[in-house]
């Protein structure tokens, strides 16, 4: 069936047969939307608290499905990391972004914000993924200081190999930000070794901070990165009341429906 069900990712052996084929006809499908151009890139504004002011976007893809409607990333970027169509679709965003930055700059956007997009396993296991980004940042000659590369806790097990592509970007003068902090196991076990420009701590966090727990542990976040020198973007902030606490507790960005949904690149260019 065409059941789009979070079940469908659980399949039981019983009905195995039927989900392989859903994933092979998703899979093609996909390809061809690829082709199309029926996939989207939406950037959501990223605000720097105490300024009020956008200091930058998260590049998010969208896949304009003609008889399904829009599918949301979650049902979609897991079976291209299975299938390896994530690196095509990962050179589309990027290849997007690239142009996003050359046009806002185009039109002297001041100061230029930064884009970040985000990476998946697949892609990091691309040795030459950095040398390909900087390729196409050349080729718009933006300064790769512009362009933030966003990794989720659960794909930084590989310290050693995080590592070396910290080193790398760092190198090259790219920024990393560490996705969805809070939400895996190892999370400090990453701070301990790994040297990001970022974190970007997991919306459920924002969500309790109606509660004295939500607080005080937010707190120790807020804490935690300014110790480190890192950036800290608060997600999924949609009430005033928590962008207030997050100030009062000097989180220093905010990104979630309160400052902006996911903009299509027009509105982006439009002045939003
Ligand atoms: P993420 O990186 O954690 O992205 C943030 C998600 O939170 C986005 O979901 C965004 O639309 C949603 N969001 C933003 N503000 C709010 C809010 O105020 N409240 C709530 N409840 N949600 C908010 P989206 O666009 O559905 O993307 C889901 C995930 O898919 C992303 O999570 C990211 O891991 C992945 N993804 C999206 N685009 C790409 C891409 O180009 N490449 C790769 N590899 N993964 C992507
Ligand atoms: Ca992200
Ligand atoms: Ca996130
Ligand atoms: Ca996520």
């Amino acid at each position: 069936s065409g059941d789009t069900s979070p079940s469908r990712h659980v399949a039981p052996a019983a009905s195995s047969d039927a989900f392989a084929l859903d994933k092979i006809r998703l899979e093609s499908e996909l390809r061809a939307a690829l082709d199309r151009g029926e996939l989207e890139m939406r950037l959501q504004p990223i605000e720097e608290i105490a300024g009020g002011r956008v200091a930058g976007y998260e590049a998010l893809v969208r896949w304009r499905h003609l008889q399904r409607g829009d599918v949301a990333p979650a049902e979609f970027i897991r079976l291209a990391e299975e299938t390896s169509l994530i690196v095509p679709i990962g050179d589309y965003v990027l290849e997007r972004v690239c142009e996003m930055l050359a046009e806002l700059r185009r039109r002297g956007r001041e100061p230029l914000p930064f884009i970040a997009l985000n990476l998946s396993s697949r892609q990091l296991e691309d040795p030459l993924l950095v040398d390909r980004i900087l390729a196409r940042l050349r080729a718009h000659e933006l300064p790769p200081d512009r362009l933030k590369l966003e990794i989720t806790e659960s794909l930084v097990l590989d310290h050693v190999r995080i590592a070396a592509l910290l080193a790398r970007c760092h190198e090259e003068g790219m920024h990393v930000a560490l996705d969805d902090f809070g939400t895996g196991y190892s999370n400090l076990g990453a701070l301990l070794t790994l040297n990001f420009d970022q974190i970007k701590l997991d919306g459920s966090f924002v969500r309790a901070l109606d509660t004295s727990r939500g607080v005080a542990l937010v707190g120790v976040v807020v804490a935690t990165a300014r110790a480190l020198n890192c950036d800290l973007v608060a997600e999924g902030v949609e009430t005033r009341a928590q962008r207030e606490v997050l100030q009062r507790l000097g989180c220093g960005y905010a990104q979630g429906w309160l400052v902006g949904k996911p903009l299509a690149l027009a509105e982006v260019l439009n002045g939003n």
